[in-house]
């Protein structure tokens, strides 16, 4: 394995997946949810494969999903041209992989913050590019805010790309309109392009306003939006991902995307091209299930004796281990398991500089009701 990759030998969710596995252990480690998504969609995944719909779909993606893709995007005020600045990729871990390699190289610097989705450092890694991290702030509410001052600092001459996650996994933290239109600002004063995550832009509770940077002003022409249909449909297994955005930007993409997978899905591309034309009353309900799980979750830790932090989307929350004694999140998720049967991840691992966030692990809350008093159930058995 070349230098630059060995630090990225296995994911934590591998890791913690196994473990929990092992011990036949509630799985609040990894995220993914345990029921399926709407059934029109199941049922339009069926009738494309039934109908044929079986080989290579085109490059870009199937037309029909493009177009379903540049629709739903209205709703925050971007207009995309389905057939230049749309395209289709294998999840958004495609379309992250895909626009790093597109854009920057060895000397060129990318912006992240930290704690960061697992994948951004290694793509950053892969592209052979350096990153320079960024950590939130954690704020007396227990949120996790965007610290622009730090942001700002961490811009060099070499500074290409910075990279921003909301609603933001692992924290839970939904960026508000003013944190990011202080980024845009900074995006705009250098020159910079920005790559956001976005797929879980369906996931946000108490009327909270999910905010594309690419909607503000004068980032439509530098900004790439990346999504997702895992999140919103409850089918994280499909792998039905975009990225939309100028299509200067979207044909690099193309450039490095058409070599990595060149397409996939095409089933499911058309299944979720139905999903997103007919299916939001669905995507509202899994909204108001989610926010119930999270305040569920959220309670059932605290009475457990948790420090609990606030999660305002997404499907995670974190949580302070500190008050019932233990001091390191990886060393606790590693024993979690075995001990008391629930996994749940560090995230530490999320970061450059685990000391500063040694004292959090992560939950996910997209699980069955009955799952997640399980887990509540056997977490009580740590005090
Ligand atoms: N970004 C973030 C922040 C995620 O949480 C995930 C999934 N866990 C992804 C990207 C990957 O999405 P996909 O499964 O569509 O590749
Ligand atoms: N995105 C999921 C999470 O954060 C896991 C995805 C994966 O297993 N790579 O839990």
């Amino acid at each position: 394995l070349v230098p630059r990759l060995q630090p990225f030998t296995s994911t934590i969710f591998a890791e913690m997946t196994a473990l929990a596995v092992q011990a036949d252990a509630v799985n609040l480690g990894q995220g993914f949810p345990d029921t399926d998504g709407p059934d029109g969609m199941l049922a339009a995944a069926r009738d494309a494969i039934s109908a044929g719909a079986n080989q290579y779909p085109p490059g870009p993606g199937l037309p029909e999903l493009r177009a379903a893709i540049a629709r739903r995007r209205t709703r925050f005020d971007t207009e995309f041209d389905p057939d230049s600045e749309v395209l289709v990729t294998v999840g958004a871990t495609e379309a992250i992989a895909a626009s790093l390699l597109a854009l920057v190289e060895a000397g060129d610097e990318v912006v992240l913050f930290e704690p960061y989705y697992d994948s951004y450092a290694a793509c950053v890694a892969l592209a052979g590019a350096t990153r320079r991290v960024v950590p939130l702030a954690e704020e007396a509410s227990g949120r996790f805010g965007l610290d622009v001052d730090a942001f700002r600092a961490a811009i060099t001459p070499r500074t290409k790309v910075v990279l921003v996650n909301t609603p933001h996994n692992p924290t839970g933290t939904v960026f508000s309109r003013a944190e990011l239109t202080a980024v845009a600002e900074v995006c705009r004063e250098h020159d910079l392009i920005a790559i956001t995550d976005e797929v879980y832009e369906d996931l946000l509770f108490d009327d909270r306003e999910h905010v594309p940077l690419g909607s503000l002003p004068g980032m439509a022409e530098r900004t790439l939006t990346i999504s997702s249909a895992g999140k919103s449909f409850n089918c994280t297994g499909w792998k039905i991902g975009w990225v939309c955005g100028p299509a200067g930007l979207v044909a690099a993409v193309r450039a490095a995307k058409q070599f990595l997978t060149f397409a996939g899905g095409t089933p499911f591309q058309s299944a979720v091209a139905y999903a997103l034309r007919e299916e939001d009353v669905w995507v509202e309900g899994l909204r108001a299930s989610l926010a119930d799980k999270r305040t569920r979750l959220s309670e059932g830790l605290a009475k457990a004796g948790f420090g609990v932090r606030a999660a305002e989307g997404t499907y995670f929350v974190c949580a302070d281990v500190r008050p019932l004694g233990f001091t390191d999140g990886h060393e606790f998720c590693r024993a979690l398991p075995g001990r008391i049967g629930v996994a749940a991840v560090p995230v530490q691992v999320f970061t450059d500089d685990p000391d500063r966030w040694r004292h959090l692990v992560r939950f996910a809350f997209c699980k069955r009701d009955e799952v997640l008093d399980e887990a509540i159930t056997r977490l009580h058995r740590l005090a």
